[in-house]
């Protein structure tokens, strides 16, 4: 007879990992398994992405974001600290660069401080002396933002994972989902797995999980591009701080930021690309699957037309490299174009709402015998662990 599972998690990204591990920390005698339709895990928005643990600048106070973000930012540390994870502190210069910036600075300034964060607000001289080769008319500086490589924490997750029987299987793609009285049978292209629960964390695919188990969702999965550049050698000295503009309030993403990465080397980017394949992280790769899901859907035809002339200037400055530096000139004029290298580009999986909302928050959604974890962009790397206790709390609901 096949092994019935207590649980099962679908993904093999910093979600799966954490709460497939908290899962066998708080039921330890229980049988878990996590599936992965990849070789190796993290292969996606986990391991595509700018590694920051976000301070939790931007987020709505009382949102999920805001709480999550600022808990995750203790919780990452905490982690990385107890299994010898490295991670730096460098903090995070918010840069403005004209008056509109300047208001829009003071009402972040205003929102940092019901989200409960540490900030110091700087003149243009006090931003000169902390970056010389930045330039701004003001700026605020958050300490406790930090990098880290979330790679990293997940082979650390998935090594007390399996450490406390936790089995994973790569190859496992999930084709289908049927939910019944006492469980979940879940088709995969490695054969047949049974649960009692089931817990889907997989980001970039979220909503063919829900639309599997039979469900209509409301939401469809939005496929973001961030494309990236990374600095030359000889400019690795450019900047001490993670250094950000100041973003445009009806835009879900932060604009394109230099990044100096743990253990060396400072990222450009990403800029925001509405991509035509789910995991596409080239110009030319195209899905027709994708794209008539996508214009099929209601409230993606809504968004593209509500940001149409935001994403042809972001349509501009991906296919001119020109283009592309002078927003970060804007607050860092010495750079050149000779300075970018190609770095490897990521793909945010955002939720958007049929009446075409990006939906701003992180969503779960339940049924009797599932967790499905429907939207977790940026910040849900930093927030990875409060989600995995989140999803242990609505299991507990359930179980
Ligand atoms: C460009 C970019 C920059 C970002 N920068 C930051 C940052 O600096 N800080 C931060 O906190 N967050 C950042 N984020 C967000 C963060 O990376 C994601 O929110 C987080 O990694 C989401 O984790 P996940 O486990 O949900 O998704 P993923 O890492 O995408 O994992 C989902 C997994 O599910 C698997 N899967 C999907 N479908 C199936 C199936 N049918 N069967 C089996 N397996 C399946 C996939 O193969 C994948 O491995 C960034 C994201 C991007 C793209």
């Amino acid at each position: 007879m096949a092994v019935i599972y207590d649980f099962i998690i679908i993904g093999g990204g910093i979600l799966g990992h954490s709460v497939a591990m908290q899962l066998l920390e708080q039921y330890p005698n229980s049988k878990v398994a996590l599936l992965e339709k990849e070789n190796a895990s993290a292969l996606h928005q986990t391991g595509r992405n700018s590694g920051v643990i976000h301070a939790g600048v931007y987020y709505t106070p009382g949102t999920l974001k805001a709480q999550f973000c600022y808990e995750g930012n203790k919780a990452t540390k905490a982690f990385c600290e107890d299994h010898g994870i490295i991670y730096e502190e460098c903090g995070k210069l918010l840069v403005a660069s004209d008056e509109l910036e300047m208001q829009r600075m003071e009402e972040l300034w205003e929102r940092t401080k019901e989200n409960g964060l540490e900030r110091v607000r700087l003149d243009a001289q006090e931003l000169r002396e902390k970056e010389p080769n930045i330039t701004g008319l003001g700026g605020i500086f958050f300490p406790t933002s930090a990098v880290v490589s979330y790679p990293a924490i997940v082979q650390t997750m998935r090594t007390l994972f399996a450490q406390q029987g936790g089995e994973v299987f790569y190859n496992a793609g999930v084709v289908g989902l049927s939910e019944h009285a006492r469980g979940v049978k879940i088709t995969t292209t490695r054969g047949v797995f049974e649960c009692n629960y089931l817990i889907t964390c997989a980001g970039l695919h979220a909503d063919r999980m829900v639309k599997m188990l039979g469900l209509k969702p409301d939401f469809t999965i939005c496929p973001f591009r961030g494309e990236y550049f990374k600095l030359t050698h000889d400019r690795n000295n450019l900047v001490k701080h993670l250094i950000y503009p100041i973003p445009d309030p009806d835009m879900p993403f932060l604009g394109v930021h230099l990044t100096p990465m743990v253990g060396g080397g400072i990222t450009v980017g990403p800029n925001a690309i509405l991509a035509l394949k789910r995991e596409g992280y080239s110009k030319l790769d195209v899905s027709w699957r994708d794209c008539k899901e996508m214009l099929g859907h209601k409230g993606v035809r809504h968004v593209i037309k509500k940001h149409f002339r935001v994403g042809l200037c972001e349509f501009k400055h991906s296919c001119c490299k020109k283009s592309y530096l002078s927003l970060v000139q804007k607050y860092c004029p010495s750079l050149r174009l000779e300075d970018l290298e190609h770095h490897p580009s990521g793909v945010r999986a955002q939720a958007v709402s049929g009446s075409g909302e990006l939906i701003e928050d992180f969503l779960f959604y339940n049924t009797q015998r599932t967790v499905n974890v429907c939207n977790a962009p940026s910040p849900a790397a930093t927030a990875a662990l409060p989600i995995g206790k989140h999803v242990l709390l609505q299991l507990e609901a359930i179980v």
